[in-house]
């Protein structure tokens, strides 16, 4: 089934819930587990069938904001689904009290059990209109990011085509379109402020409904947090600013003298090599076809995976005008099809696309014929480990992308995943202080993100801008908008990533074998507990990230040759 032919029709919110109230009734109202076993797969048949529309909706309006049809049907969504929540509730209510519970627990498992009991914390009819509210917000701040139409080069850009720019060789290109992306925020900072406070107002006032003294244990609840809590994750973040922090501090000092510049400012911070950045050669069609080859040789399944992929049209990769800014893995469930949106640049950002989201849409294609959803389902981080780790294991193949700029973007990469880490804690961090503290002025969070700077990134230069000096850099970050408390996701996910890697550099095929069955045991164990059956150093152990940091420096330091 290719994308192109994938249709979508609106669900009738009245049909859907009258035919949703039915299937329950009949769980409730099974015999035996083996009728019991029917009528919640009907359920999720059918709400298989509902997410694939939502998903379908939420791609095309992405793929072009500025359509009328999809964006009133996501808008339609936006309003609708949480009026199914009190379903979804009623469904989960009736699996925990089942007489036939035994039967289905042993037959799905306990942590399906679990997290429907961590998402019966998330709900009540009280909190409908927040839901909405929430979702409109999100909405808009999408919208509006994807609007931005910036002169340059005399050009006019949204904020992707405008990126490559960032790290052009000329510095004066680099501050000037920089000094662009920033003036536009800017000139927006009025209704970001606005957006992000009634954010945090609805998501307080949902919290409090529920019984929560502030957002920070909903949004964990929403997480589905099963296996860590908040203790363990400030303890994450302060061995990041004990072990990672003077690593990077001093990796951006040796890329200030490398590119020659007194201190890293914002326009120097992405800009890596005094001959420039590591740039993928070739036409998006060159990348695909050794992207294609490149899954073919890694193993098997990966190359039945790619040509799923292409053969189906699974992927919309160049940028355009009214284009969702970023780029994300989805699902179309009752296709068994995942789909890779992006925005090609021209920078190795577009390798990415190939390797960080292709490894989410390859755990995604291994799970496809797994049912019931909640079996095919896996928390953040783990889907994170996915990704990140998938970048690491296609390194053998990077010369067919890069040719002679090869170790520059390695280098680049590895010494990202380091430098991305306190970056992520920061982001963490910032939101956490921000839910415990709703009433905050917006010059009050902006004054916390500039104190957060300092300590977790204390080499970054922000004079000049007032946009990045003025403490405003998270505005242009989605996830404190959209998607609360998903940040820390990826710094436990690139610590896993890092483990892999150095177990790849000893021993590929072992490592491999790993990683498969880390992704085919995913929905069954939580992250925890799949890194420990794994055997992977967990990110909440002590002296992980400095054993993973020390392997990593080990490997830049003898191969710093530019
Ligand atoms: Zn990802």
């Amino acid at each position: 089934m290719k994308f192109s032919d994938m249709i979508y029709t609106r669900p009738e919110l009245d049909e859907t819930k009258t035919a949703l109230a039915g299937m329950i009734d009949a769980f409730e109202q099974a015999a035996d587990a083996a009728a019991a076993r029917v009528a919640y797969m009907a359920v999720d048949a059918f709400t298989s069938r509902l997410s694939t529309m939502a998903a379908l909706a939420y791609v095309r309006h992405s793929l072009d904001t500025n359509d009328a049809f999809f964006d009133a049907e996501q808008e339609y969504f936006d309003q609708n689904m949480p009026l199914l929540r009190e379903l979804d509730q009623r469904l989960e209510l009736a699996l925990l009290s089942s007489p036939h519970r035994p039967a289905l627990e042993k037959e799905f498992g306990a942590l399906m059990f679990t997290d429907i009991e961590m998402s019966l914390k998330t709900f009540k009819p009280e909190i409908v209109a927040d839901l909405q509210a929430e979702n409109k917000l999100c909405s808009d701040y999408d919208k509006l990011l994807a609007s931005a139409q910036i002169e340059f080069d005399g050009k006019k850009l949204n904020l992707p085509q405008l990126a490559p720019y960032h790290q052009d060789k000329d510095r004066g290109v680099r501050k000037a379109s920089t000094e662009a992306r920033a003036a536009w925020f800017m000139s927006h900072s009025g209704t970001l402020d606005d957006m992000f406070d009634r954010l945090v107002k609805t998501r307080t006032q949902m919290a409090r409904k529920l019984g929560y003294e502030n957002f920070i244990e909903l949004g964990y609840y929403r997480m589905q947090r099963n296996c860590y809590d908040r203790d363990m994750v400030a303890r994450f973040r302060r061995a990041v600013i004990e072990h990672i922090v003077p690593v990077t501090d001093r990796l951006k000092k040796e890329q200030a003298s490398r590119i020659g510049v007194p201190s890293i400012t914002v326009y120097d911070d992405p800009f890596n090599f005094p001959d420039g950045n590591a740039r993928p050669f070739g036409s998006p069609e060159q990348i695909f076809g050794h992207g294609r080859k490149m899954y073919r040789e890694l193993s098997p399944k990966t190359g039945e995976f790619i040509d799923f992929m292409m053969g189906g049209e699974l992927f919309d990769v160049l940028a355009r005008a009214g284009k969702s800014g970023g780029g994300y893995c989805i699902d179309f469930s009752d296709y068994k099809a995942p789909f890779i949106f992006a925005n090609f640049n021209g920078t190795s950002d577009d390798i990415d696309v190939l390797t960080h989201e292709a490894g989410h849409a390859y755990a995604a294609y291994c799970a496809r014929d797994i049912i019931p959803a909640p079996l095919r389902q896996v928390t953040y981080e783990t889907a994170e480990v996915h990704s990140m780790s998938m970048e690491f294991f296609t390194w053998p193949w990077m010369d067919g992308f890069f040719g002679e700029q090869t170790a520059k973007y390695k280098y680049s990469h590895l010494a990202g995943a380091l430098i991305f880490l306190p970056y992520g804690c920061m982001v963490d961090e910032f939101q956490h202080r921000v839910y415990e503290r709703p009433d905050m002025t917006p010059a009050q969070r902006n004054a916390l993100w500039l104190e957060l700077e300092g300590r977790y990134r204390p080499w970054l230069d922000l004079a000049g801008f007032p946009f990045y000096g003025g403490g405003r850099r998270w505005q242009a970050q989605s996830h404190i908008y959209e998607r609360p408390f998903y940040y820390i996701d990826y710094c436990l996910a690139q610590s896993t990533a890092l483990a892999f890697w150095a177990e790849d550099r000893q021993n590929h095929a072992a490592a491999w074998d790993k990683y498969q069955k880390f992704i085919d045991s995913a929905g069954k164990n939580t992250f925890a507990g799949l890194i420990d059956s794994a055997a992977l150093p967990s990110p909440f152990e002590a002296d992980t990230l400095k054993t993973v940091a020390a392997a990593a420096v080990k490997w830049l330091d003898e191969n710093a040759r530019f």
